[in-house]
């Protein structure tokens, strides 16, 4: 539920304050095995099956760091505009939790993966670079499965299948400055992850989990407010609906002449509000210390350039090319390049049908319009890339009329059929032959001595409802340009 942000303060006021934003985003990163171990990391195993005497933190089992995880996390890194650190060091930071066997995670503290890097996000027309302040590497705990309500909860189940598995979290600069810039910071941070494919970004799945800092202060003023963390952040929209109902309660609570104390609070979805957790003084006290299982991270220069030599194509330069090198609009360039999915999807059918400008409208028009009604994600299309590049193939070549490909279209659709079998099946194959054409467009010049009487008192645009006539009583079938051929010759004869 979305909250009136205006029963908390009048929006004259709360546009004398100016917010301020700096989001901590944990990643799932997607290695094949654990970070410090050879357990499966796959989703929905039987509880309890993918673990080991290491990730389940026995006594004496020690870890030794995943090679991928480390790649993924340098791949991460670079698409962020980071500077990977050539030595990084992992760090302890223990806890209690009935889910962390181990006591502690093993994490990074001051000596992170990498730094120093930035994101461009569009906001209201304009290009604004945000600072990532780190990145860094640990292991994810395990899940705790409450059976009953939050406040009756009877019995706790302890799942270790996740325990383990690789997380980057990525801090930023606090230097958002409002919902909106939070929540198209996530939306670019998710699509930057899921075309250098360390992360599907699955927030449903838990593959993405986002923590907000924000604090507020007067328009102009220097100084930093108190912030306040919020978590329980499931979706991007709630981001942002938490982040404007925590903008709202701050201005209020200053308004009203209190202070802002440095706190965690919940976000609850049910009401739209937060609620405060646990103050400063409650806070963990992690006692980090540098983890003496693992020596430090060492990425040479060697290491490093070879990430970045493999390193897939980023969006904005995808999309760069998409309008610099294949003809595209900027605007069409921008859809096409919202995730590595249909990026990928449209140059298969690009390729295949040697026309990007037709290859864009059928993906974004009646690819697009079939798979929002069928509810379904371009991965799992029904139409792959290559029947429908090989659709278009056969419109250009004029085997097939464009009116004919879209209804040959929902059919491939629907069964999963290439273009091919649909026409052979149907006998739709477009009509050339100028034998078996003239007979129907004598048929229909017959049949329209008045529109021939017209042509011939010199307007000639009626040459188009003859056409339309002779493509009608061949189903779609004829081929218009040889049609309209054939009849100018008669009319004219
Ligand atoms: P902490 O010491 O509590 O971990 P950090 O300085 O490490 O705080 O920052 C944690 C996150 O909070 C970062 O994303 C940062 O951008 C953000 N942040 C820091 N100060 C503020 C502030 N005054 N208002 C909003 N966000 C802030
Ligand atoms: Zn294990
Ligand atoms: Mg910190």
């Amino acid at each position: 539920m979305s909250f009136d942000v205006e029963a908390l303060v009048a929006p004259e006021v709360l546009s004398k304050y100016e917010a301020v934003i700096g989001l901590e985003v944990h990643v799932q990163l997607a290695t094949q095995t654990k970070i410090f171990c050879r357990c499966q990391t796959s989703f929905g195993a039987p509880p309890n099956t993918n673990v080991c005497p290491v990730c389940l933190g026995m006594p004496g089992a020690l870890p030794v760091l995943n090679r991928e995880a480390v790649e993924m996390a340098m791949a991460a890194s670079l698409a962020l505009n980071c500077r990977v650190n050539p030595v990084s060091r992992f760090a302890r930071k223990n806890y209690f939790y009935p889910d962390l066997p181990k006591g502690y995670q093993i994490s990074q503290y001051d000596q992170p993966v990498a730094e120093h890097g930035w994101v461009d996000v569009e906001v209201a027309g304009e290009t604004k670079r945000l600072g990532i302040t780190r990145v860094h590497m640990e292991d994810d705990a395990g899940k705790s499965i409450h059976e009953g309500f939050k406040d009756s909860a009877r019995f706790t189940y302890i799942d270790l299948n996740r325990t383990g598995t690789p997380l980057i979290e990525i801090v930023t600069e606090p230097e958002m400055r409002s919902s909106d810039e939070a929540h198209e910071f996530l939306t670019v941070l998710k699509q930057t992850m899921q075309f250098v494919n360390v992360s599907t970004c699955d927030m449903e799945k838990g593959h993405l989990r986002c923590d907000a800092n924000v604090s507020v202060r007067l328009k102009g003023a220097g100084k930093l407010g108190t912030k306040v963390e919020v978590k329980n952040l499931n979706s991007f929209r709630f981001v942002k609906m938490a982040l404007d109902y925590e903008i709202a309660r701050q201005v209020a609570v200053i308004e009203g002449g209190g202070t802002i104390v440095q706190e965690t609070r919940l976000y609850d979805s049910e009401t739209g509000e937060t609620e405060g957790m646990r103050s400063k003084e409650q806070a963990h006290d992690y006692r980090y210390f540098p983890e003496p299982d693992l020596v430090p991270l060492r990425i040479s220069d060697e290491w490093l350039n070879r990430v970045k030599s493999s390193m897939p194509e980023l969006p904005a330069v995808r999309r760069a090319r998409f309008i610099n090198d294949l003809g595209l609009r900027e605007y069409d360039a921008q859809v096409l390049t919202a995730s590595r999915d249909i990026a990928d999807y449209f140059e298969i059918v690009a390729a295949r049908a040697g026309d990007a400008r037709l290859a864009a409208n059928w993906v974004m028009g009646d690819l697009a319009g079939a798979l929002k009604a069928a509810g379904k994600e371009i991965a799992g299309s029904p139409v792959s890339a290559e029947h429908l590049g090989d659709l278009l193939v056969r419109m250009n070549q004029g085997e097939i009329s464009g009116k004919l490909a879209k209804e040959i279209f929902p059919k491939m659709f629907e069964s999963g059929e290439a273009a091919g079998t649909i026409i052979e099946r149907e006998g739709l194959k477009q009509i050339s032959d100028s034998g078996a054409l003239e007979k129907v467009v004598d048929e229909v010049l017959r049949s329209n001595p008045k529109q021939v009487e017209q042509y011939k008192g010199g307007k000639t645009t009626v040459i188009g409802y003859l056409v339309g006539q002779a493509m009608k009583a061949t189903r779609g079938q004829a081929n218009p340009q040889a049609l309209n051929k054939l009849l100018k010759q008669k009319l004219d004869a």
